[in-house]
């Protein structure tokens, strides 16, 4: 027989999953009851309503798909394009180049509008491409690029989308829960998150919403949605009113999602937000005075992960495994063309704190110094502790 599950308390500080609040582990230890129990369905309720307030959205059809991030992107994109669909997908990291790929795997004609890594999508861009391809049905955007560390502004968008009647698509993934998300306002007809970045929760199920007009493309396909776990018409179906069976909601999950969602709005949404934005304030003063620099354009970068470029001769592989074996901190590496050239430290949800911030630094310059980066430490903690420093005064 195998041992006893046991393995390493570690501080998660990568791209996700993040720190889980342990208000969230005690309520997935709750006892559970059928997915059709009054009690279950109160849950489901409850879940709508708060994801709505946290989308900033009025959009009926919200909750979260049974899946994780990469789910939830799917149940997106596969009930908007129909084989033969043009799709216009911005693509600045890892992500976009994702939902670009999903897209095509359910028959889109797929346009991509990019930009180099580490900038942000320019909306110019994006208005050049619907004005080539007036029947691109959607725009797909990524909000917060988790391979990057780029926020995108959200301001011009969704407008240019609706004049030219294209549905614009965002990936909430790693913004929902640690920045403001106002898809309303926006003028954003789909969205998805997950539970394992900003919302502090495990992954295993993941936000979506489609708007009024979303639904509309729905109704009016030609073909059936090619997925069949993901039909927003049929799943809609257990989550709305009707209540129907359609697959076993993961009750546990649910459980989950939920009290995340409390935490949340127990906490508040503008000293959460205000929470992701000092640390990262640290955490980035920190590395620098350690003389390093950020990789993500200034002015464009998600308070939610904090990509961190390596000088020249700095040795990737044994500053991660020492954070990981000496001190049980787990950040991320650099993929594709960054892989050995960036880290990504995630500042989320129940993780973005000062003592994260402080911890990870003091972590770092033990490590620089063993290596010869550094000759003197206290310089990364000592910049970090004078930002809460001077936001407390
Ligand atoms: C993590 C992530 C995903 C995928 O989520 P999974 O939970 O890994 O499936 C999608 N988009 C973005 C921006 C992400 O950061």
């Amino acid at each position: 027989m195998s041992e006893e599950l046991n393995p390493h308390l570690r501080l998660l500080l990568g791209p996700g999953p993040s720190p889980v609040h342990p208000r969230i582990l005690k309520a997935m230890s709750t006892h559970v009851v059928g997915h059709l129990d009054p009690d279950f369905l109160s849950v489901m309720d409850d879940c709508q309503v708060m994801l709505r307030d946290l989308f900033n959205t009025e959009n009926q059809v919200t909750f979260p798909v049974s899946g994780t991030g990469s789910a939830a992107m799917e149940a997106s994109v596969c009930n908007i394009v129909e084989p033969g669909d043009k799709a216009i997908i911005c693509v600045n990291g890892v992500f976009g180049g994702r939902m670009s790929d999903v897209a095509s795997r359910y028959g889109a004609d797929v346009v991509t509008v990019e930009a180099p890594w580490g900038q942000p999508i320019d909306p110019g861009d994006v208005k050049a491409a619907l004005d080539a391809n007036p029947d691109a049905v959607m725009v797909g955007l990524v909000h917060a690029e988790t391979s990057t560390g780029v926020l995108q502004p959200m301001e011009e968008i969704g407008a240019m989308c609706r004049e030219h009647g294209a549905l614009l698509l965002l990936d909430c993934v790693t913004s929902l829960g640690g920045v403001p998300v106002e898809l309303d306002k926006w003028g954003v007809e789909v969205a998805y998150s997950g539970t394992q970045k900003c919302l502090a929760c495990p992954p295993g199920v993941a936000p979506v919403t489609f708007s009024e007009r979303a639904l509309g493309k729905v109704r009016e396909r030609k073909s059936k949605v090619t997925s069949w776990y993901f039909d927003v018409s049929m799943v809609e179906k257990y989550w709305g009113n009707e209540r129907v069976y359609h697959h076993t909601g993961p009750i546990s999950m649910n459980y989950a999602i939920r009290e995340a969602l409390r935490i949340i709005f127990d906490e508040g949404l503008e000293a959460r937000f205000a929470r992701h934005a000092l640390a990262s304030k640290a955490l980035q003063a920190g590395v620098e005075a350690l003389g390093l620099s950020m990789f993500a354009q200034e002015g464009a970068r998600t308070p939610t992960l904090n990509t961190v470029a390596l000088k020249d001769g700095m040795d990737d592989g044994a500053v991660r495994k020492s954070l990981l074996n000496d001190f049980n901190i787990e950040i991320g590496g650099g993929l594709g063309a960054v892989a050995g050239k960036i880290w990504r430290v995630g500042m989320m949800g129940h993780g973005a704190t000062q003592a994260n911030v402080v911890y990870l630094l003091s972590a770092l310059e033990v490590i620089f110094s063993k290596l010869g980066y550094i000759t003197r430490t206290g310089d990364g903690v000592g910049a970090a502790t004078q930002v809460y420093a001077d936001a407390a005064s």
